[in-house]
């Protein structure tokens, strides 16, 4: 199975990463016979892959990597291909942000290495995921690089789209475009039976229901705490009658959004603690110890500020897909009211839809929807989940 076997209902896109393969397998390097041309000419060194989440934007970028490391382009089966795809080839670093944001010293730290040859392979490929999460700093640093890289250097980013929300407008216009779309239920269906080994009704169910979200389907099908946290943000609406139990379901789904970061983080957490203990040589006597303690005091803070940094982040990703999960909610009871025919997003809950359309109007159901909208920008503005929340519940309420 080659690498592209990963990337899920986007024939386009792989059609052009294959070509771009077989073009950049043909290029020379100024150490190389290369009949006078400029090493590493005919090559594009910056890339962007955007799509909305959970389309497989870091698959893709890290299928490319491979073929573009592997002499025959994405077998999937060579050193290189299995390297790269579980995240450990040399030659291949990934910029993964575990904060809020990703930062100029992460970035710089990275390019210092990217500059140098590769090691084994024929590129030094710079993965960036999440490349919305550059602080502006760390935009400008890799900026120089995408405009001058090194003839063996690739950078691969990725993020939700072209927007310059998302990604500054100088290094958009001097990387070449992939555009991934939302994969088809039926493509997310198959690859969970056949790479995940799901049951087929398994599967099917929860490739309907994930919002063209491979990861999050391959979660709802296998991790009951996912099923459960999506049956109790849905049962939501239906509480909004009584002002107790709309206030005790927000409480809830806050609560479900804690919990689930609290126990990432847990299992994460610790790990982290003894390996920095266990890299600083934990009880230590003796001359010196003074300033090795003070630099191990140092060391241990900063850990502790990225894990606070990661457990905000983690917390509001849960808050956020359970908002888009409502905001799936209020649209299919919105398409139901209007009688359009488009594919639900929650088709498993077909008949309570129909239900609420009934009983509301087409406006309720935009003005619910924006309200869960204005929910999300405040908490990605830093208001108390809390607060936010049940404003949200207050202003689906009033509907
Ligand atoms: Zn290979």
């Amino acid at each position: 199975m080659s690498v592209w076997s990963q990337v899920v209902g986007q024939p386009a896109a792989v059609a052009e990463l294959q070509a771009a393969a077989a073009r950049a397998a043909r290029v020379r390097f100024s150490d190389e016979d290369n009949d006078g041309a400029p090493g590493g000419a005919g090559m594009t060194h910056s890339w962007l892959f955007t799509g909305p989440p959970g389309s497989g934007r870091s698959v893709a970028a890290r299928a490319f990597a491979a073929a573009l490391q592997c002499p025959d382009e994405g077998c999937g089966s060579c050193t290189a291909c299995r390297t790269v795809m579980a995240g450990t080839h040399a030659d291949v670093r990934e910029i993964v942000p575990e904060g809020l944001s990703i930062s100029v010293k992460e970035v710089r730290t990275t390019i210092d290495v990217a500059a140098r040859r590769p090691t084994t392979a024929r590129w030094q490929i710079v993965i960036v995921e999440d490349a919305d999460r550059l602080t502006e700093q760390a935009s400008n640093a890799l900026l120089k690089s995408v405009e001058e890289p090194a003839e063996r250097t690739v950078f691969l980013l990725c993020c939700p789209s072209e927007h310059p929300d998302d990604i500054s407008v100088t290094i958009r216009s001097r990387c070449r475009a992939v555009r991934l779309r939302t994969p088809a239920p039926e493509a997310i269906a198959a690859v969970l039976v056949e790479r995940d080994g799901i049951p087929e009704a398994d599967a099917t169910w929860a490739a309907s229901v994930c919002g063209g979200h491979i990861g999050r389907a391959r979660r709802l099908a296998r991790v009951p705490e996912a099923r459960e946290e999506r049956d109790a943000v849905l049962a939501l609406p239906r509480s909004l009658r009584s002002a107790a139990d709309a206030f005790a379901a927000s409480d809830a789904m806050v609560g479900a959004a804690e919990a689930e970061a609290a126990a990432l983080a847990a299992s994460r957490d610790e790990v982290e603690r003894e390996e920095l203990a266990v890299s600083l040589g934990a009880g230590g006597t003796g001359k010196g110890t003074a300033q090795a303690q003070r630099s191990a005091r140092a060391a241990e803070k900063d850990l502790e500020k990225r894990q606070k940094s990661r457990l905000t982040r983690t917390k509001r990703d849960a808050l956020d897909r359970a908002l888009v999960d409502l905001a799936g909610y209020y649209r299919d009871v919105l398409a139901r009211g209007l009688g359009a025919s488009v594919t639900s997003t929650h088709p498993d809950r077909a008949t309570e839809i129909g239900n609420a359309a009934r009983d509301s109007t087409p406006e309720a159901s935009l003005r619910r929807l924006e309200a869960i909208l204005a929910c999300r920008d405040a908490l990605a503005a830093n208001v108390k989940p809390e607060i936010a929340i049940d404003a949200l519940v207050t202003a689906l309420r009033t509907g």
